[in-house]
């Protein structure tokens, strides 16, 4: 899907829906992510960037000549040892894992720009579902949103170097930057694209709604005294294979109250 001059979507199947995700293509030489499926097999560009490390997006790295990443995630995009570490959940992890692991030739940080054929992508740092997870606003006017997904699932922060805190800041610095620069498209890993400013600062208000309603139901059974893992608040129904699903959930609900002292830390 064609978005401007030289700015393509490649949607992964099913929208993207886990375990693929979107690309964009910048001209013929760049392509953020790499999670779009077979679409992408015949693909060759000489750089590819990724948005974080995580399985959906990193998948066929190899076809480009060389790969770019945030500083703080290259290294579990490069080696099964990190990524493990990362997941921390042991070699269960190899469930997900269908590629090979290749080198990040750059490591970049926030506020670099990059040129591609005259487009211009600039990096926002935006942590909080993975360390070095990344926006890019490209040619001035869209936004790639990585995991800020916007879908109705709200934030997922279920690895070790997530942060609910971050995340938070995360999806108000971009609510931010898509005010103050007028960005009319918004493309998330997952899901269609968002056309229109004011559309695109309601999907993200609603996305971050979803930490807080989370947050007020896990306070609620821990003051009737029960355990707030399993009971919906995270996952409706816990995906098979359930262990894997429950210990994320365990992660996230974890998360929540070592970050939020109470409900009056919200805003
Ligand atoms: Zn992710």
């Amino acid at each position: 899907m064609k978005i401007r001059d030289r700015v393509h979507l490649i949607e992964g199947p099913n929208k993207g829906k886990y375990p693929y995700s979107n690309s964009v293509l910048i001209g013929n030489s760049c392509l953020i992510d790499t999670g779009a499926g077979d679409v992408l097999r015949n693909l060759k560009v000489d750089w590819v960037i990724n948005s974080h490390w995580h399985e959906d997006h990193i998948a066929l790295n190899k076809i480009g000549k060389r790969v770019a990443a945030h500083a703080f995630d290259a290294e579990a995009i490069e080696s099964y040892e990190e990524f493990r570490e990362r997941y921390g959940m042991g070699d269960i992890v190899k469930l997900f894992i269908n590629f090979e692991f290749g080198n990040v030739d750059r490591t970049f940080e926030d506020g670099e720009e990059f040129e591609f054929e005259g487009v211009r992508v600039e990096v926002l740092h935006t942590p909080g579902h993975s360390a070095g997870h990344c926006c890019f606003i490209i040619d001035e006017k869209v936004i790639f949103l990585g995991d800020i997904d916007l879908t109705s699932f709200g934030p997922w922060y279920g690895c070790r170097d997530c942060n609910v805190r971050d995340f938070v800041k995360s999806i108000e610095r971009i609510k931010d930057v898509v005010q103050e620069r007028n960005i009319s498209v918004a493309i998330p890993s997952h899901g269609d694209a968002v056309f229109g400013k004011e559309k695109i600062v309601r999907k993200l208000e609603d996305y971050l709604k979803v930490i807080y309603e989370r947050d007020k139901k896990i306070r609620e059974l821990i003051s009737s005294g029960e355990d707030p893992v399993g009971r919906g608040i995270i996952y409706r129904k816990i995906p098979e294979p359930r262990d894997v699903f429950l210990n994320f959930e365990k992660i996230m609900v974890k998360k929540h109250l070592t970050t939020f002292q109470s409900e009056s830390s919200h805003p």
